[in-house]
């Protein structure tokens, strides 16, 4: 593989960062890569990981001279890392986020971006539950969906080279308005998180009541919802915050048709009932025939049995 970039910056060395990292190395798309974290923990532990040639708690410093600067923080850090970093950039440097909401992103780093580098907000939809430099890994990112949000008149080679990037990483890249990026990923990622949080919580309540019954037999379904409701609390703070308005109308929508199954059940509408989970049944094999998941049952558990037992 060919170095892209002589001098990549990643700020911010969690799930996200660290893959990259990973595949940067793996890949050899840089010289020199220099990662910047916020904590002198999470910085060290990077080190420990070897994911870069230099360590920095300083994202100002990282970014000197870099060709590339990613931002993988949480996106309501993204204002104040645009703040400590814009002084610093190399002019012609491309400049991009993975953040999760990009219209928010995009007002918070936007105007701190000079003029002379290249701002091209970005979203990989690759992700796992984990968080921190640990949780990274190489190949996160193959045959998944990459989106840019660019702004008006960015410069064409720019977001190109960028494409280039995220290609050799095995993505697919599609580009979007910013405000069309946050209602699709309301109702695909937001909402199914916002549900599995409030099912597992609503659980938890009952638990109490129920005692160890909702972990002994969560097999039953349970169990499914909890794998994204473990996921990274801040960063779903975050985007629950900053994709308010598309979350409030997807949640308006889910409440709505939650109430028409309700009163199916109540009034013993079984065709209703039925016709919504034979619709429903299709988007799964949809999702399959797409190449977004496999066939395997049970999401691929193994269920073999024990031989000793
Ligand atoms: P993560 O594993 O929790 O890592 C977050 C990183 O950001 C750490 O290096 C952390 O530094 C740093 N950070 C946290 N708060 C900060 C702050 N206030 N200011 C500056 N730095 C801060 O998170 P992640 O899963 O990699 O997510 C990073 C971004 O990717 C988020 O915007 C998220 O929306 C997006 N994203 C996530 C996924 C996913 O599935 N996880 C998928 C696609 C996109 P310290 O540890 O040093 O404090």
């Amino acid at each position: 593989m060919t170095v892209q970039f002589d001098r990549i910056a990643l700020i911010g060395i969690g799930l996200i960062g660290s893959s990259l990292a990973h595949d940067i190395k793996r890949l050899g798309l840089a010289k020199e890569v220099v990662i910047a974290t916020r904590s002198a923990e999470t910085l060290k532990r990077a080190e420990e990981l070897e994911l870069g040639d230099r360590y920095t708690t300083s994202s100002a410093e990282a970014v000197k001279d870099a060709d590339l600067v990613i931002v993988s923080v949480p996106v309501g850090a993204s204002e104040a890392v645009a703040k400590e970093i814009a002084d610093s950039l190399k002019p012609g440097a491309i400049v991009t986020d993975v953040g999760s909401t990009k219209a928010s992103v995009i007002a918070q780093m936007q105007p701190h971006m000079p003029g002379n580098v290249h701002f091209i907000p970005g979203h990989p939809l690759a992700g796992t539950e984990k968080s921190g430099p640990d949780a990274g890994f190489p190949g996160l990112f193959a045959g998944r969906w990459c989106i840019f949000t660019p702004l008006e008149g960015t410069d064409e080679t720019a977001l190109k080279a960028l494409g280039h990037f995220w290609e050799t990483l095995g993505s697919k890249i599609d580009v979007m308005d910013p405000l069309h990026h946050d209602k699709v990923l309301a109702i695909v990622s937001h909402l199914p998180h916002l549900i599995a949080y409030n099912i597992v919580g609503t659980a938890d309540d009952l638990g109490t009541v129920t005692e160890s019954e909702v972990i002994k037999y969560s097999a039953s379904g349970f169990r499914d919802f909890t794998r994204l409701a473990a996921s990274d609390p801040t960063m779903w703070r975050d985007i629950c915050l900053h994709n308010k308005d598309a979350i409030l109308e997807m949640l308006a929508r889910f409440s709505e048709d939650l109430a028409y199954l309700q009163r199916a059940i109540r009034w013993g509408e079984g065709d209703k009932i039925f016709d919504l989970f034979t619709r429903t049944r299709a988007i799964r094999r949809s999702i399959i025939e797409a190449g977004q998941d496999v066939d395997a049952p049970d999401f691929g558990r193994p269920h073999t049995l024990d031989k000793k037992g």
